[in-house]
Parts: C-alpha cells; sequence; structure tokens
C-alpha cells in the first residue's frame, strides 16, 4: 500500500470509531474540530486520489449503523446530511456553481436558519396524527423512537388545522431537531455529576443521549424540545419556499425557529450569518453555524443531491470553540477574599484563534463529581469572552496512568486551613489578615484602573512588593519611598520617580473607586457609585448601620450586610484609617440633578459619541436620574449609539424591542430638562462608571 493508501486506511479507521463513539454511544472520543479536521484530511486525500475512495470511507455515508436498542425504520426519503463551508469564500463558491447550474440571470434567493446543535429526525402523521418518530441512523435505516418522541412537549402529537388556504394532509413526514438549551443542559450535568452519573459532553450529545434512552420515562425526564426545519414528504401539496414552509409547519402546531430569514441574495445572506456569528453567546441554545437553503422548492428539486448531501443547502460553521487536551495538573488560585478556585494547566491547545494553556477548573466538588484525574484527555470548552473551562473527561481514553486530585486541605499560600461556608461551593482561605496571596489579589485588584487606577503596578510588582515585607496592606503602598528600591533590580531613577509619582497622584481619586478598591464582598462599581451618592463620605459610610445601608434603593440585604460587616472589622478599619493618613480620603460630593428627564430610565451607551466622552454621558445620564449599563437587558429604556457602536448590542436591542437611538435623541432626552452641556461642561461632573457587563 502507497503512504497515501495507508494514511488513508488509518484516517478510516480512525473516523469509524469515532462516528461509533458520537453516534451510537453518545459519548464523543474527541471535539467536532478534530474529527472535523481528520474527516477533510481524508477528504483532501480522496479527492487527489480517487481510486482510494472505499465504499465504507465515512466520507461516503453519514451517521451509524442503527444499534439494536430499537427497532428499526427504512426511511422512504432519505435523511442527508449537509456540505460545510468554513469562510465566506465557501459559501460563495457553492452560490455560483448552484446558480450556474440554475442558469439564472437574477439572485438567488436563500433562507438562512440558525443550525442548532442538536440530533435530526423525522416525524411521520398520517391524518394528523403522530404515528412514529425516528432517528436519522445512518440515513437509510433509522431507530423507532416513537415513545420517546412522545414524551417531548413541543412535538405537536396531533396536527392543527392550518387555515382556510391548507388543509391537514393524510400523510406528511416534518423533519426537524431534537435539542436541549445551554442552562437545561447545565442544570442536567449538575443533577447527573451529583448522582454520580457521567456528565455529558455538550448539549447536542445530552439530547442524543436522552432521546436514545431505552426508558421512555427518562426521556420524559429530560429537558429536550424540538425545532422543524423541513417537509420530506406530503399527500397534499405544500408551500412553495422554505420560507412558506416554515411558515406553514408553524401553523401545524410546531415550534419553529423564529431566527430564520429569508434573504434576497447571498450578499444579504453572508451578512446575516455575520450577525449571528457575533451573537452567538447570547443565545439560550448552543448553534454550531448557519445552515443556507435555496428558497424556491422547484429550484431545490432541480438541483438535487450529490451523495449524502443536498446540492441546494450548505452548512455555514462558527469557529469552534470546544477542543480537547491533556490535563498536566491542577494548581490553586487565591482570589482575593480567599476563594479557592482549582485551575487546570492544559498542554497547550489552539482553541478559537488563541493557545489555551489554563482552563477553570470551578471548585473542588465539580472536579470530584466528574471525577476529573491530572492525566485525563479532558473537554474543553472557550465561548465568547469567558475564561476557558474544563467541561469533562473521555473516560475511554484513559489508560490508567491517570491521577485523582485531592482537594487541598490548607491554604498554599499561608497555610491556614480552608474553610466552608454554609450553602457555599468554595473553599475559602479565612486568613484575610496576613495572607501573602490574598493580598497581592488585593493590591493588584485597588490599582486595577477601575479602582485607583495606579500605573506601573501589575500582578509581577505586588508580589514583589509583598515577598520583600514592603507591603503588609494596601495602605502600604503610600508608604513606600525611593529607599525601598534603592539597588533592586529593575528600577532605574526614572521608573521609581514615575510609580511614586503614580502612586501620589491616586490619592485624589473619588469616593466610588476607593470603595471599589477596598475589595468588600459584593461592591462593584455600580454599589459603590450608589454608595457613595448616599452617604457622600467614607466615614459616614463606615458608621452606617446595614439598615441604613439597606435602605437605599437597589441595595438589597446581602450588600448592606457585606458592607456594615466590612466596617466592623477592626483589621479594615486600622488599613482605612491609615489610607486616610496617607491622604487617600476618597472626597466626593454627589452629583447636582441637573434634571430629571432619565429619572426611571436605565440607558446603554455603544460607541463613540462626538461632544462626549463615555464617562462623561454616563456621568449625565446619573444627573439626570437615570442609570447607565453596559449591557441590554429588557430592562434597557434605550440604547444610545455613537459612530462604531457594537453590531451585538444593536442586535440584542432590536431583539428585545429596546430603542436605538443616536446622540442626537439623547440630546433631545436632556434638553427637556437642561441645556446639553458642552464636553468641557460635563468634564465637571464626577465620572459615573457604567455597570459591569452582566449578561
Ligand atoms: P452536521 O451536523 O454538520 O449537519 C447536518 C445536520 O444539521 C442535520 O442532520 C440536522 O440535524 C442539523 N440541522 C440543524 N439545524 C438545521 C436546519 N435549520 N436545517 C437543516 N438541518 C439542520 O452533519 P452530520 O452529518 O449530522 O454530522 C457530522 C458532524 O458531526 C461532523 O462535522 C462533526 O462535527 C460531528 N461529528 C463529530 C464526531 C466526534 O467524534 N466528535 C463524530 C462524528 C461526527
Amino acid at each position: 500500500m502507497t503512504d497515501l493508501g495507508a494514511r488513508a486506511a488509518a484516517l478510516r479507521a480512525l473516523l469509524h470509531e469515532y462516528d461509533y463513539h458520537y453516534h451510537v454511544l453518545d459519548a464523543p472520543l474527541v471535539s467536532d474540530a478534530e474529527y472535523d479536521a481528520l474527516i477533510a484530511e481524508l477528504r483532501a486525500i480522496e479527492a487527489a486520489a480517487p481510486h482510494l475512495i472505499a465504499e465504507d470511507s465515512p466520507t461516503q455515508r453519514i451517521g451509524a449503523t442503527p444499534t439494536d436498542r430499537f427497532a428499526k425504520v427504512r426511511h422512504p426519503i432519505p435523511m442527508l446530511s449537509l456540505a460545510n463551508a468554513f469562510t465566506d469564500a465557501d459559501v460563495l463558491a457553492w452560490h455560483d456553481r448552484i446558480h450556474r447550474a440554475l442558469a439564472l440571470d437574477t439572485p438567488l434567493a436563500l433562507v438562512a436558519e440558525p443550525k442548532i446543535d442538536g440530533l435530526a429526525i423525522t416525524l411521520m402523521y398520517e391524518h394528523g396524527r403522530l404515528v412514529r418518530g425516528a432517528t436519522r441512523g445512518d440515513g437509510e435505516i433509522g431507530e423507532d423512537v416513537s415513545a420517546n418522541v412522545r414524551t417531548i412537549g413541543s412535538i405537536p402529537l396531533t396536527l392543527r388545522d392550518p387555515g382556510p388556504t391548507w388543509a391537514i394532509p393524510d400523510m406528511l413526514e416534518v423533519r426537524g431537531e431534537v435539542y436541549m438549551r445551554i442552562a437545561d443542559f447545565d442544570a442536567l450535568n449538575q443533577r447527573l455529576a451529583l448522582a454520580g452519573e457521567r456528565v455529558a459532553a455538550n448539549p447536542r450529545n445530552a439530547a442524543a443521549g436522552s432521546l436514545r434512552q431505552r426508558d421512555p420515562a427518562i426521556t420524559a425526564g429530560r429537558p429536550l424540545r424540538f425545532f422543524a426545519y423541513g417537509i420530506a414528504m406530503s399527500s397534499d401539496a405544500t408551500p412553495p419556499s422554505q420560507w412558506h414552509a416554515l411558515a406553514w409547519l408553524r401553523a401545524l402546531g410546531f415550534a419553529v425557529n423564529d431566527d430564520a430569514q429569508r434573504c434576497a441574495d447571498v450578499a444579504t445572506a453572508l451578512a446575516y450569518c455575520r450577525t449571528w456569528m457575533q451573537r452567538r453567546d447570547q443565545l439560550a441554545y448552543e448553534a454550531d453555524g448557519m445552515v443556507l437553503k435555496v428558497d424556491d422548492v422547484t429550484q431545490q428539486a432541480e438541483l438535487g443531491h450529490v451523495g449524502r448531501e443536498p446540492r441546494w443547502a450548505i452548512a455555514y460553521k462558527f469557529p469552534a470553540r470546544e477542543t480537547s487536551s491533556r490535563l498536566l495538573d491542577i494548581v490553586i488560585h487565591v482570589g482575593r477574599t480567599g476563594v479557592i478556585t482549582p485551575q487546570a494547566v492544559i498542554e497547550p491547545v489552539e482553541l478559537g484563534g488563541v493557545t489555551v494553556r489554563h482552563a477553570t477548573l470551578h471548585h473542588a466538588d465539580y472536579i470530584a463529581e466528574r471525577d476529573i484525574r491530572i492525566g485525563d484527555i479532558v473537554i474543553i470548552k472557550r465561548a465568547g469572552d469567558v475564561i476557558p473551562q474544563i467541561i469533562a473527561p473521555i473516560v475511554e481514553r484513559r489508560d490508567g496512568t491517570e491521577q485523582p486530585w485531592q482537594a487541598p486541605v490548607q491554604c498554599p499560600a499561608c497555610g491556614s486551613a480552608l474553610e466552608r461556608s454554609a450553602g457555599e461551593v468554595a473553599l475559602r482561605c479565612g486568613n484575610v489578615g496576613t495572607c501573602p496571596a490574598q493580598l497581592v489579589r488585593r493590591i493588584e485588584h485597588f490599582v486595577s484602573r477601575g479602582a485607583m487606577d495606579i500605573a506601573g503596578i501589575g500582578e509581577r510588582q505586588a508580589q514583589q512588593f509583598v515577598e520583600r515585607g514592603w507591603v503588609h496592606d494596601i495602605a502600604d503602598l503610600y508608604r513606600l519611598d525611593a529607599a525601598c528600591f534603592a539597588g533592586v533590580e529593575g528600577y532605574g531613577e526614572r521608573r521609581i520617580s514615575n510609580l511614586l509619582a503614580a502612586i501620589a497622584e491616586s490619592r485624589s481619586r473619588p469616593l466610588p473607586r476607593l470603595l471599589v478598591g477596598l475589595c468588600i464582598r459584593h461592591v462593584g462599581e455600580a454599589v459603590a457609585q450608589q454608595l457613595a451618592d448616599a452617604f457622600g463620605s467614607l466615614d459616614a459610610l463606615a458608621a452606617a448601620p446595614a439598615e441604613h445601608i439597606a435602605a437605599i434603593d437597589g441595595i438589597g440585604p446581602t450588600i448592606a450586610a457585606s458592607v456594615a460587616r466590612y466596617f466592623a472589622e477592626p483589621t479594615n478599619r486600622a488599613v482605612i484609617a491609615r489610607l486616610q493618613q496617607a491622604g487617600v480620603v476618597g472626597a466626593w460630593q454627589a452629583p447636582p440633578r441637573r434634571g430629571s428627564a432619565l429619572t426611571g430610565k436605565t440607558l446603554v451607551i455603544s460607541g463613540t459619541l462626538g461632544a462626549l466622552s463615555r464617562e462623561q454621558a454616563s456621568a449625565l445620564i446619573v444627573a439626570h436620574g437615570g442609570k447607565a449599563t453596559g449591557s441590554v437587558t429588557r430592562k434597557t429604556s434605550a440604547l444610545i449609539v455613537g459612530s462604531d457602536p457594537s453590531a451585538s448590542k444593536i442586535a440584542r436591542a432590536q431583539e428585545l424591542g429596546v430603542p436605538v437611538l443616536d446622540e442626537a435623541a439623547f440630546q433631545a432626552m436632556l434638553t427637556l430638562s437642561a441645556p446639553y452641556p458642552t464636553a468641557a461642561a460635563a468634564g465637571d461632573l464626577p465620572a459615573a462608571p457604567p455597570e459591569p457587563d452582566r449578561t
């Protein structure tokens, strides 16, 4: 056998194994991205040397032979797969091919639908009643999962009357996807982990595993949903286009994805796909791409299919955000409030354009419940800006050398016994006073941009200050002087003077920033702002009983208790006294009310405004009685857009029906009660930082 032939045979064997674990056992051995890379390699070999195409090649078939777990069903119309596109160029090449094949001189209309990651099923209705539900299996023969399908609430058992124009056909076969929402999947995995059962790698596998249960009662207890995306066969006439077919399916009582869109041409479809790629992290379900379908059913029939894929549709895949790698070690991170977080050190792996070396393991119970061991091959997920996380070990890939991990009983930094508060999952080092790791984190937080904003101090410097014994608490930062740095490597004269100047300059930071810097639990930028406005000074806040703090609109008893507890602690009072002696007083003047045009309104700003900085605009909103926040939610009154706004915020606002206003409209809102100040006048106002994004 040639080298190429041997490689093709090896790939076939590997992919068969992966197919079996994925399609039959619902427990993949590798991530989809790894699978897709291997199948792409096999396809390339087969394209270069067609004589190497074996009949049983995974490129020639779909899914896997159905199991004996269920009765077998032959699909009257085969259930196909979809060709994949990974770039705009792939989509354009597909479009040009079919546009030419159809000999069109007008644009080709397409329907773009999110590709929800679940599993395909087919539903057979006779005289409007559901008679059978089956999985795709190998596309020709699937598994009869009727009993399980009947437990899914969003699958109609009886069709609804679709209105005057259409009748319910005697025979109707509908295709769609069974899936699980991300929140439901997380809750299910949590439940499984607590019960000592195996967790699913992702919502797709959870959905497939849940649907393919022998006992329908188990399926019934799983949060499965269904949406319909196509008609395979009907005894009566059906709508002439995909777009109308979706509406018709909805009228018959099926759940249909509201986010499908008819696009007049391929450019519009690509733009729609791009919007969706950006919004991917805000979806309630996992989507692995968009499906583009030729809208006109006659054109679909003319194009037909090639092999296992229809020629009239293509899946435009989103970039992968899951992969697998080896867990090399678990290290402990001690947070600024003493929370202990285990972190995974993994063999570096490429994911979403970055090299991932570390991932969170959340907390010790998470590791124990999932039986994650050092040396395991683990599934890693990185969604949006969230830090990468380990989802689960791939148990089948163990070779016996993996080592279970023991949760620490002592803080690795100070040796204190770790504690766990009632009702909390996290372990905590209670040595707030002298734990060096906590102190380093607190310094990092104190000097950070949203707090005292001291340039020149980062993690390394904080570590050094603590190790050298220069800083025992944050107030000590103000006692640093040139003598400390004398002769210390890396500290030249200029660097020392810049650093000391930055520290000195930070003395004048306003009260909200100082409050953020103190690391009081539950006190972020928005709460700090409210506390500053309500009490006006650090001393007044420190003297306030919890009930007075809780009386502030929007501050609940948990935050109030945490603030009161912080100020009751003698060590904290001592640090504050020393900060004040050093001239760090947190000056504050509550912003003058300019009007009440925005009372009760919550605004989000996106993009650059012409006349004002973001901070000034936020301060103006507060001064007019409103709230400035960072993310668009149902509670947002309006999204104000400047130049170059975030497309995802606009899309979110449109989705929620939140008005999107430009800067002129924003000005108009303010001038209802007071003149729109110039940038200079607005500069007099204390900055009101927007609340952090919480979506
Ligand atoms: P696919 O999942 O890429 O695409 C076809 C499927 O998309 C359809 O069968 C349907 O279920 C689904 N779909 C979702 N929304 C749709 C919509 N609106 N309209 C039409 N279809 C829609 O292809 P496939 O053949 O099901 O699976 C192949 C893929 O599965 C591979 O590319 C790979 O990523 C993954 N896989 C992974 C492993 C592994 O070990 N990780 C093994 C085998 C396959």
